[in-house]
Formats: C-alpha cells, structure tokens, sequence
C-alpha cells in the first residue's frame, strides 16, 4: 500500500510499505478515505521531536472504514465508517477511568524512553514518534487501530469526510484549549496562532461565550479567517507591538485568558525569540517559547494560561515570578479526545460549528510531500491540507 514516510529533516515521501495486519485481538484495520497533515506533523518534518526513524509512516489525524476487526472488538464491524482519535488509549486504566485520555497509562509500549524524561508516560499517538510509542500513523491507505472498542466513533452517512475529519484532533484540542479557560460572560481570550488549531480554539471560545477574541498572528488569510468570528480582533506582530495592543484593548487589564496555539516553533524578532532561535540551533534548548513568555507576561492579574501548542523538552527564561505573583493558573494537554468527539459530533450536526471553513486543500496523497511544504512555508494561502486516498 502506499503510505507518507518520514526520512529526515523536510524530507517525507510516498512509498510502498505492507499492508498492516491485526497483531491484537483488539485491534481493527480501517481503510483511510481522508487524512490530514497536522502542526504537530511540522514538529517532525522540521526535527524537533526525537526518536524518529527513517520510513516511519506519519498521520493522526484520519478517518475511514473499517475492512477488518480482532476477535475481542465488539464495538465495530466491517463495513463501518469511523473517525479515529489521535491518542490511543485503552480505556480501563486510572486515567481514562477519569476521562482523562490523552494520559492512558497502557498505550505507550516505548513507556521506558518517555518516562526518563517526563516522570510517566502518556498515551501512545498515531504516527509520532518512537517515544509516543512507534506506532505506523494514517497518511496511508490502511492503518492499525488498537483498542478498537474504545476509540473510534461511528458516524452515518449523512456528513462528508470533511465535516467529521477534525474530530480527530484539532477540533477537540481548539476546543479543549477553550474549555482550559473557564470562560465567563463578558472574558476576553487571547489567542496566539491563526493556524487550525487556533482557528478552532477561536470558534470554541466564541461558543462558549467570550466576549471579544483577540487573535495575533502574521499570516494574512489566517488573520481573514479569524476575522470570519463577529468576536474576533486581529493583531500582526510584525506590525503591532503585542503587550501594547492587548492592554489598549483591555483598558490595561490584560486578557482574561490567554490561549498558546503556536507551540514550540514560535517565531519572533524580540531578544527572547533570538535567544530561543540560538538556543535549539546550537541543541542547547529543545523548544522556542516566546509565545508561552509573551502570554505569561500579557495575561490580566489571577487569569489563565491554556497551552494547547506542543512543547517537547525543556525551556529557557521561563518567566517563573510573572506566574507565580500574578496568581496565573496553567493549564495544558495534548487533547482528551475521546471526551469531546461526540458532544462536538453533535454541535457539528446541530450546525453550530462548521470545520470545513479552514481547509483551503484538498491533494491525492500521492502528493503529500506537497502539502507539508505549502502548509510549513504558509505558500498558496495554506491552512490546512486533506489528503484523499485511491484505495
Ligand atoms: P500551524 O503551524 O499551522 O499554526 C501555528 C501558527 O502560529 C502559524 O499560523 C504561525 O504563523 C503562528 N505563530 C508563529 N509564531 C507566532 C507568534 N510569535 N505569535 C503568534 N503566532 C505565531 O499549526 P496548528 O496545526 O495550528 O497547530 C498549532 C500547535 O498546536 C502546534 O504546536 C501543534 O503541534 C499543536 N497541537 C496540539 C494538539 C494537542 O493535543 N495539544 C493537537 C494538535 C496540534
Ligand atoms: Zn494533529
């Protein structure tokens, strides 16, 4: 079959690979119809996360049907047209016992690479990475689906590919960095990062009843597509200085809450940003968080931080006193997926959020190489790539 395969820094491709087989009785075989390339698949095509190795196939972000199901999965059955969240989880341990899912405790058989360096590990992920367990991902025609009773969800015929895909992540993490916010009538949110999830987190905060949306970024059809919410005001920061604008806007308060849905790869010109930009160059950081400081720093006295951007390892200059005698609360996670999918199922179905908006291509994934450079470079107004499958 063919499938994306990472080789190294900006290089993937399309190869033939083996089909994948059952290997657990839990486990289902879904023929994937759409995929998508994620912000966090940048994270790998750009070297930033480790323990890669060449040929791995990418993806967690897709959906299918199912061709083929072990003999202890009840739930499913061939024929049957699924979305497939990117944790994986087992669904009986401590942690998704409390609907915590992203933190499964049995999903990452690679648990002694992780927790070294986190104190545990969390849940196995679909295509990223042997320390997220080294499982294939679903840039391909076929994928492996552990724990088949618990993730999938069914979903009829009646909504297209593109409607239901972003069930997968992003939907459920713009949403979960919305939902980190407690929101009360009459909050401001900031939002750093225009890209999917940030568009999503922007919607989510708008349903969940903010007031006004401050979104900053650079890229000028992200920026229009912000502007699309009747909630939302757009700053560039190559344009405005950030802290000035945010406390313009709210009568020198700061934001209520101040999302972070750029992550590790922030960019910048500001002496931090440099700092940052020197620091992984010369792998004497792991991760750039000038947009993490900036939030800290913006956000209004007893406010919230939501970080839904990925941070893989350690960093620098993080502003500890900002935080703690400004009485911040940090809130963070890779998305509970499971626990949002169907409630946001059904606000898709009652016509409350429509997630086809941000898709700006559609491409055979044949041409996936394509995709990760015009979705990295922000080439063609990219915002968010489809790859459809022949199979
Ligand atoms: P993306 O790369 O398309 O978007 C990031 C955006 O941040 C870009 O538009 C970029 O211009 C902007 N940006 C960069 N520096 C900035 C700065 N200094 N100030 C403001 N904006 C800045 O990626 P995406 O798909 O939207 O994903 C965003 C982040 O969310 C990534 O880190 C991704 O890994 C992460 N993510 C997390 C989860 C989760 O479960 N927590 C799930 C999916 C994605
Ligand atoms: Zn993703």
């Amino acid at each position: 079959m063919k499938a994306l395969c990472w080789f190294g820094r900006g290089d993937v491709r399309v190869e033939d690979v083996p089909e994948p087989k059952i290997v657990n009785p839990h486990d289902a075989i879904v023929r994937v119809t759409s995929t998508a390339i994620c912000g966090s698949d940048l994270h790998l095509y750009n070297m930033f996360i480790p323990a890669m190795k060449e040929g791995d196939v990418l993806g967690h972000e897709f959906m299918g049907e199912v061709v083929e199901v072990g003999r202890e999965v009840t739930n499913l059955a061939p024929g049957d047209r699924v979305v497939v969240p990117f944790p994986i989880s087992c669904g009986s341990c401590w942690y998704c016992r409390n609907d915590l899912w992203s933190l499964c405790d049995n999903t990452n058989p690679n648990a002694g690479l992780q927790s070294p360096l986190y104190g545990q590990a969390v849940a196995g992920i679909f295509g990223y990475s042997h320390l997220l367990g080294g499982y294939a991902g679903g840039q391909a025609e076929y994928v492996r689906v552990p724990f088949a009773n618990v993730g999938p969800l069914k979903v009829d015929g009646g909504l297209t590919d593109d409607q239901v895909l972003f069930l997968t992540d992003i939907l459920p993490t713009g949403y979960q960095a919305a939902d980190q916010c407690e929101i009360k009538p009459g909050d401001v949110v900031a939002v750093w990062g225009a890209g999917p999830v940030g568009q999503f987190a922007i919607r989510s905060a708008a349903l969940l009843g903010a007031e006004r949306i401050l979104v900053i970024d650079r890229v000028p059809s992200r920026l229009q597509l912000a502007e699309q919410v009747p909630q939302v005001i757009t700053i560039d920061y190559e344009d405005e200085g950030v802290y000035d604008r945010l406390m313009e806007l709210t009568a020198g308060r700061g934001p209520d809450a101040c999302i972070d849905a750029v992550g590790l790869e922030a960019h910048g010109l500001s002496p931090d940003a440099i700092y940052d930009y020197v620091k992984t160059r010369t792998f004497m950081a792991t991760d750039r968080a000038h947009v993490l400081r900036q939030a800290i720093h913006c956000c209004r006295k007893g406010g919230t931080i939501s970080v839904v951007g990925v941070y893989g390892g350690f960093i620098d200059k993080f502003p500890m006193g900002a935080l703690m005698n400004k009485g911040l609360t940090l809130r963070a996670g890779q998305a509970h997926v499971h626990r949002y999918m169907r409630p946001l199922l059904e606000r898709i179905q009652r016509g409350e959020i429509d997630p086809t908006v941000i898709i700006s291509h559609h491409l055979p994934l044949e041409d996936a190489a394509h995709g990760y450079e015009i979705f990295r470079d922000h080439k063609d107004e990219c915002t968010k790539v489809v790859l459809k499958t022949a199979a």
